[in-house]
């Protein structure tokens, strides 16, 4: 890397000082890449100078143009965003998201115990099954960003931890727990609440609606690096946005969400998502309209 750099560098100085530089509109390579060098995406060596000034020769340097530095590729690949649900009052997937749930069956998810997911699907919805255990995806993720909506049943019992529990989970049941709980009007530790990266992050306000309305998440995960030791070399990432406000902003994950002693390193770089039944006795909640685009 850095030698592409000095090499760069040394080409965009050869370039200026034989004064061809910025005499030509940026045709081809970008200016300061030297023929053959590999492109790396969306990294453009900036102009050394925006001329008009002295050269060694003793001419002017012709000026910088508004042109170049307008660039035309890469294009970014089209996307065709979600239509609007008016009956669900809720927006759709876009087109280059994976479709995790979309009210009508389970093909993308297994139990975490092994075989088939066994939570119920009717009228839309996706419900837990508390004694089914929990789901998880067949398919593993590198970065990022989910949609997922839930309800809290109406007039829900319980309090705390013991209400509405379920949870995102990212790398199976010993990943990292992002909290999906009932938090309106329901106190509980606040590094546990809905929002939360479990027991690590508190979110930045709390935006629940009531229980019996739905609610959603959008989630985007950066996954972690690391050394050749396994430890981290950059921690894994989330941002949260949590019925349209950001409760998370990016925010660096230590390590796994444990509910007992210090979060230790998952050395996995991809994972599977999943979705937690958890063991309190209250009603449990239903989720729709779930769906992934991979980053
Ligand atoms: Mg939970």
């Amino acid at each position: 890397m850095k030698k592409n750099i000095l090499l760069a560098a040394s080409a965009a100085l050869i370039m200026l000082l034989s004064g061809s530089a910025l005499a030509q509109p940026p045709q081809g390579p970008p200016q300061g890449r030297p023929a053959g060098a590999p492109q790396q995406q969306g990294v453009r060596t900036p102009p050394s100078r925006v001329g008009g000034t002295q050269q060694p020769n003793g001419q002017e340097a012709p000026r910088m143009t508004p042109e170049m530095t307008e660039f035309y590729d890469p294009v970014p690949p089209t996307v065709t965003p979600g239509s609007f649900d008016a009956k669900n009052q809720n927006w759709g997937a876009p087109s280059d998201a994976i479709i995790l749930f979309d009210g009508t069956n389970l093909n993308e998810w297994e139990s975490a115990r092994g075989g088939e997911a066994q939570w119920t699907v009717a009228d839309g919805l996706l419900t837990v099954n508390k004694r089914a255990g929990d789901i998880i995806t067949k398919r593993e993720f590198g970065d990022f960003q989910i949609h997922i909506e839930w309800r809290v049943p109406e007039g829900i019992q319980g309090s705390g931890q013991s209400r509405g529990n379920s949870g995102l989970k990212i790398g199976g049941s010993t990943g990292y727990e992002i909290q999906i709980l009932d938090g309106y009007n329901n106190p509980t530790y606040v590094n546990g609440m809905v929002g939360s990266v479990y027991k690590q992050t508190i979110p930045l306000v709390n935006p629940s609606r009531p229980n019996g309305e739905w609610q959603y998440y959008d989630l985007i995960f950066t996954a972690p690096t690391f050394n050749k030791l396994g430890q981290y070399r950059t921690k894994p990432r989330v941002t949260l946005i949590y019925n349209g406000v950001v409760v998370l902003n990016d925010v660096e994950i230590i390590g796994t969400t444990s509910y007992i002693g210090i979060p230790p390193v998952n050395q996995n770089a991809t994972y599977k998502l999943l979705l937690q039944s958890h063991g309190d006795p209250s009603e449990p909640i239903s989720y729709r309209n779930i769906w992934i685009r991979e980053l």
